[in-house]
């Protein structure tokens, strides 16, 4: 595997903080599925989240599947909370950047997870078949029982539940890739 060649397909999206990590140490929860499905005002609105995703089951047999994947920390203070989705939506679109140049140099199983909810559309379709941009859409971590806070703590990478908008956010994306 060529990680400098890689490396440097995720530096030059502006990408300085990640990992290699072993893909066995992502955490996957039922109870992550479950603080979605109850206590999340966005369950059900997005054609990429729950319950249009696999079962927890499901999703970690995906995970085992996996020997590596690239856990990616994102970091940002916003002014206005209502700047999130725009934010959001430029990072995701060059995380989709990496993926793509990553799959190009022959790594046909890389597979990326957002790092916020797929935000690429105004209006999501809800439905996953009837997804307006099927090729680009992708999960984010949260919506396949990833359990964000022990995996990047594992990493000693930095998390903590915030209290209030205008403090910095911790964000995380990862790409799976063998
Ligand atoms: S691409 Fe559009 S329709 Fe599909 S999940 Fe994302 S926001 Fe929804």
């Amino acid at each position: 595997m060529d990680k400098s060649a890689i490396n440097q397909i995720i530096k030059n999206q502006g990408f300085i903080d990640f990992k290699w990590i072993d893909a066995k140490e992502i955490v996957v929860a039922q109870w992550v599925r479950f603080k979605c499905m109850f206590g999340y005002e966005s369950y059900g609105a997005k054609a990429s989240c729950p319950p249009e995703v696999p079962s927890i089951l499901e999703c970690r047999e995906f995970f085992s599947e996996y020997q590596r994947a690239i856990l990616i920390h994102i970091n940002q203070k916003l002014d206005k909370p209502e700047d999130r989705v725009q934010w959001g939506k430029g990072i995701n679109d060059q995380l989709l950047k990496v993926e793509k140049e990553i799959f190009l140099l022959g790594y046909r199983k890389a597979f990326l997870l957002f790092m916020d909810e797929c935000q690429l559309c105004k209006d999501c379709s809800v439905v996953r078949e009837n997804c307006h941009y099927k090729k680009q859409s992708r999960p984010c971590p949260e919506a396949l029982g990833v359990d964000v806070f022990e995996t990047a703590h594992k990493f000693n990478f930095p998390i903590e539940v915030l209290k209030d908008y205008d403090e910095e956010m911790n964000r995380y994306s990862i790409i799976l890739i063998d």
